[in-house]
C-alpha cells in the first residue's frame, strides 16, 4: 500500500483562486524543490534561506505551536528538514480514515480535495492513485493540485488522472492551481518558470496561474512572465494574489494588488485564510 509523508491534513474553506469559499479537505504533503526565501525581503537582499525561518531552531512537537512568518515561505514546515519529524508517513488507508473523520457527514458531498504542499507533484504522484481509488474516495468530484508548476507528470499518473476524471457519469474535475514563482520569491527564473510543464497540465484539467505579488514591479514582471506562458500555448486565467502569510503584511498589500490586477486586466485572488483565520496552521 502506498504511503505519503503528510505535513498537514485538515478541513477548512479554500481561501484562494477558483474555488475560494468551497469547503475543502487539505492534504499537505511534505517536501518542496524550492525555498522561496525572497518573499517579504527587500529586493536584492536575498539570502539562501529566509532569516526568519532560520531562527526558528527550537524543537516543536506540533504544527499549532509553530510561529507564523512574515518573510520566506509561509508553509516552511512542510519542507524544511528541521521540521520533518512533525510529518508522519501515512498509508493511503490511514489518510482516508482521517479524511472521513474530518468531513462533516463522514463522506464526500460538495467538499473538494486540495492536494498542496510543499510541492505535491514531487515523488508523491506515484502514491495518489492508491489514495484516490479507495472505496470511500469514490464520491469525490473535485481535486485541485496546488503546485509551483515545475514538476512534470509521469505517464502513469497522467493516464490515471484522465481515467479518474472521465470515469462514467461522475463528471469529476481536476484543477491545477499553478503558483509560478516570480523573482520576489528568490528562485531562479529558469527553474521557476516552466511553461512547457504547465501547458501539459492543461491537457488534463482546468489550469490557472496565480502570481504572488507585493509591488508594482512584481505586477509588471507577472505580465512579462504571463506572455512567456501565453507564447508557449497557455490558455487559462491568470491571477494576482497579495503576498502576506501574516495579516499585517497581507492588509498592507491586498487592496493595492487588487488595483494592480484591475489595471493589468488580470484576475485578483484573495487569501481568505489570512483575514478569516489569521493563516494559522490547519486553516
Ligand atoms: S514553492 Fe511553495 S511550498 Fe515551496 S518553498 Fe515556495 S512557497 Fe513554499
Amino acid at each position: 500500500m502506498s504511503k505519503i509523508k503528510v505535513a498537514e491534513l485538515f478541513y477548512s474553506i479554500q481561501g484562494e483562486g477558483r474555488f475560494m469559499g468551497v469547503p475543502s479537505v487539505f492534504l499537505r504533503t511534505f517536501g518542496c524543490n524550492f525555498k522561496c526565501a525572497g518573499f517579504g525581503m527587500p529586493r536584492g537582499e536575498l539570502s539562501t534561506e529566509a532569516d526568519e525561518i532560520a531562527t526558528i531552531v527550537q524543537h516543536y512537537n506540533k504544527y499549532e505551536e509553530l510561529p507564523l512568518v512574515a518573510t520566506g515561505c509561509d508553509s516552511y514546515a512542510s519542507w524544511h528538514p528541521s521540521f520533518k519529524d512533525l510529518s508522519p508517513m501515512l498509508t493511503s488507508d490511514a489518510i482516508v480514515e482521517r479524511i472521513m473523520e474530518i468531513l462533516p457527514y463522514k463522506t464526500w458531498l460538495d467538499e473538494h480535495l486540495v492536494i498542496t504542499g510543499g510541492e505535491p507533484l514531487l515523488g508523491w504522484q506515484r502514491a495518489y492513485p492508491d489514495l484516490l481509488s479507495h472505496e470511500y474516495m469514490k464520491p469525490l468530484k473535485e481535486i485541485t493540485f496546488e503546485t509551483n508548476g515545475t514538476q512534470k507528470l509521469t505517464d502513469d499518473f497522467k493516464e490515471y488522472l484522465l481515467d479518474w476524471a472521465g470515469s462514467g457519469l461522475t463528471n469529476r474535475g481536476i484543477t491545477f492551481s499553478v503558483s509560478a514563482k516570480l523573482s520576489c520569491s528568490g528562485e531562479k527564473r529558469e527553474e521557476a518558470i516552466r511553461p512547457d510543464i504547465v501547458c501539459e497540465y492543461q491537457e488534463l484539467g482546468y489550469t490557472y496561474l496565480k502570481f504572488v505579488v507585493a509591488t508594482e514591479d512584481d505586477a509588471y514582471e507577472a505580465l512579462e512572465v504571463s506572455d512567456i506562458y501565453r507564447l508557449a500555448g497557455f490558455e487559462g486565467p491568470i491571477y494576482l494574489m497579495p503576498v502576506g502569510g501574516v495579516e499585517s503584511v497581507y492588509t498592507l498589500n491586498n487592496r493595492r494588488v487588487a488595483e494592480l490586477a484591475m489595471k493589468a486586466g488580470l484576475r485578483y485572488s484573495d487569501r481568505l485564510q489570512v483575514p478569516l483565520f489569521k493563516n494559522e496552521w490547519g486553516t
